[in-house]
């Protein structure tokens, strides 16, 4: 069967990809597979998915006494890998860049904060074109600062007015992503999931992610991503390696724009696109409680 996708020089196919490592040193991602001591860089702008996104083919390149390039196909083990993406506080850009996700049939989680009339009604729109709605708080304050009595201000008890509003909300985003482990345990009796955020890579197997779970996610804001093309080869490297273990790679920014906590849409094209190539999951927070398979 292989035989028909792949051409003749596919020899390889590896089942076991444990090996694979991922590494973040200053602003430049590493991956590489780590074959019997071998250390295996990818190609990799040469990638082949099979039309049911289980199989990979990349060319890689070997060194030492096995020195050459050659192809390698790896079988995906349960295809649950994607891209847990979501948006932070209240950006008219959001709803100017539906057709984005459209094109991409992509959905996104977008954590409202400082809650009117206005962005409300805005968010109803995002949510009824298929997007999650999360809550971030009234007035974006650092959560680690304040009384119980602001703390439930800040989190809890906007939220039955918010819902009556017509907001499907259900998952929680820490602002500035400060948090302490007590607000997990405490928040999980009001949401499913809070999330933090951090400019380290976290990744997290679907079966990790269960309800009440602190999830963090990585900021993927123009910040720590400067350029276009530095963005799209560490998206790739990052992408191709949650395609390979089976992860959830959860990113975060804020506005759609060229502010430095936000993406450009270039940007935001080229995570879509990529993820979509790939064949992986878009996943909203709330797609997690549900046909979990562990
Ligand atoms: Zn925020």
């Amino acid at each position: 069967m292989l035989s028909q996708i792949y051409p003749a020089s596919v020899t390889e196919i590896i089942q076991n990809i444990s090996n694979l490592q991922i590494s973040k040193q200053e602003e430049t991602i590493e991956t590489w597979l780590d074959l019997n001591g071998e250390k295996i860089n990818f190609f990799l702008e040469k990638q082949t998915i099979s039309d049911d996104g289980q199989y990979v083919t990349i060319p890689i390149k070997t060194e030492g006494s096995n020195q050459g390039e050659r192809l390698i196909t790896i079988r995906v083990p349960t295809n649950q890998s994607g891209i847990l993406l979501s948006f932070d506080d209240y950006y008219p850009s959001w709803l100017d860049n539906q057709d984005l996700f459209r094109t991409n049939k992509s959905l996104a989680t977008f954590f409202l904060s400082a809650p009117s009339r206005a962005k409300i009604a805005n968010m109803l729109e995002l949510q009824s074109n298929g997007h999650e709605i999360g809550f971030h708080t009234i007035t974006h304050r650092r959560l680690t600062t304040l009384n119980i009595e602001d703390f439930d201000k800040e989190t809890r008890i906007p939220l039955p007015s918010l819902i009556e509003q017509g907001l499907a909300i259900s998952n929680f985003a820490y602002p500035y992503g400060a948090n302490a482990a007590w607000m997990h345990s405490y928040l999980a009796k009001t949401y499913d999931f809070t999330r933090g955020f951090n400019k380290e890579l976290f990744f997290y197997k679907r079966s990790d992610l269960k309800k009440g779970s602190f999830i963090v996610s990585t900021s993927i804001d123009n910040i720590f991503y400067p350029e276009k093309d530095k963005f799209e080869q560490e998206i790739t490297k990052i992408l191709l390696y949650i395609k390979l273990t089976d992860k959830i790679f959860p990113c975060t920014s804020h506005g759609i724009n060229f502010e430095a906590w936000g993406i450009t849409r270039p940007k935001l094209e080229i995570l879509l696109t990529t993820a979509n190539n790939f064949k992986l999951t878009t996943y909203r927070f709330k797609d997690l409680i549900k046909n979990n398979i562990n």
